[in-house]
């Protein structure tokens, strides 16, 4: 296949996703909500309410391309909260950015380009993080468990919203089909890209599955860990505590 069931090492990794995300970031949008029926939305909705934000709040949206959960997180924290959108790509930072400000979303939102394993904050200043399809780019995803870790707040919480293992079978074989024959052919058909859209799919089907993500997040330290399947476990939302 294109770019999943090759050995690769990690600078290819990182300079595919790279290229992957220069790629799709102006289409980005539209393509999301294409290929998930418009149902991101909901699983978004659902990670605002299961993350507890209140009014003040710092809130890191790691991953956060295009902005989605920043737009929502900067409403909810208000004027004395802070949102943070920290992607490692430029062309999705940029694109996120624009959208933001051309809804008026400007006064409590801060754009960082970082990596998701070295972040590039103190200690503690977190009181949400989340992020949202974002964890399964990542290369060393249990670096970048720990360094989310670290920059929580004692109380804080990570929530991380990623595809996963669907629940039974047949609902496996049939996300599978459509993955894998359908997924492209729409990347290609509609954003010209076919092979961006096949890495995404392959992606999908090498990520952990919720049990296996628990056990990294326990791993880097996270506390009451715990996860909630949705549409069946296509998508899974983990959430873990630091103390
Ligand atoms: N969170 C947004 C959403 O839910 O619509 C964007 C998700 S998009 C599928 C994945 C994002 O992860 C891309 O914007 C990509 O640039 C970013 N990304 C990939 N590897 C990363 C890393 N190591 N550190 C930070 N961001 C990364």
């Amino acid at each position: 296949t294109h770019f999943g069931y090759k050995t690769i090492d990690k600078d290819e990794k990182v300079s595919m996703v790279a290229g992957v995300f220069h790629s799709v970031a102006k289409q980005y949008d539209v393509m999301n909500d294409l290929m998930s029926f418009g149902i991101h939305r909901l699983w978004k909705r659902f990670t605002i309410d299961a993350s507890g934000v209140r009014p003040g709040n710092k809130v890191l949206d790691l991953a956060g391309g295009t902005g989605d959960l920043t737009a929502k997180f900067s409403q909810l924290v208000g004027k004395d909260g802070k949102v943070i959108l920290a992607d490692i790509n430029s062309s999705m930072l940029n694109v996120g950015r624009d959208k933001l400000r051309d809804r008026g979303l400007v006064q409590n939102i801060e754009y960082v380009q970082a990596n998701a394993e070295y972040l590039p904050f103190e200690e503690n200043t977190f009181d949400i993080v989340t992020i949202a399809f974002g964890l399964r780019n990542v290369t060393d995803k249990d670096k970048a468990l720990r360094s989310i870790y670290s920059v929580l707040k004692p109380g804080g919480r990570l929530l991380v919203l990623e595809f996963s293992k669907p629940e039974h079978e047949i609902l496996n074989k049939a996300y599978d089909f459509y993955s894998f024959n359908i997924l492209p052919k729409m990347g290609e058909l509609v954003a010209k890209d076919g092979d961006s859209y096949q890495y995404l799919a392959e992606s999908i089907r090498m990520h952990p599955d919720q049990d296996t993500l628990e056990e990294m997040m326990k791993n880097a330290g996270f506390e009451q860990t715990s996860y909630k399947n949705l549409t069946g476990g296509i998508v899974a939302l983990h959430k873990g505590y630091k103390f």
